[in-house]
């Protein structure tokens, strides 16, 4: 795991859940999600 990446993903979700997410990373984002299970399961508890 890399916890580390994982901050910054959980920041852009926050960002996200209040519709404040830069388009730009929006991709980003989605191309993480897909591939860490933890920040879905943050995404799930935001
Ligand atoms: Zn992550």
């Amino acid at each position: 795991m890399n916890a580390g990446s994982c901050s910054a993903f959980e920041i852009a979700i926050e960002q996200r859940f209040h519709d404040a997410l830069p388009a730009g990373e929006g991709a980003a984002l989605d191309e993480h999600l897909a591939t860490c299970a933890s920040c879905v399961a943050y995404l799930a508890s935001a």
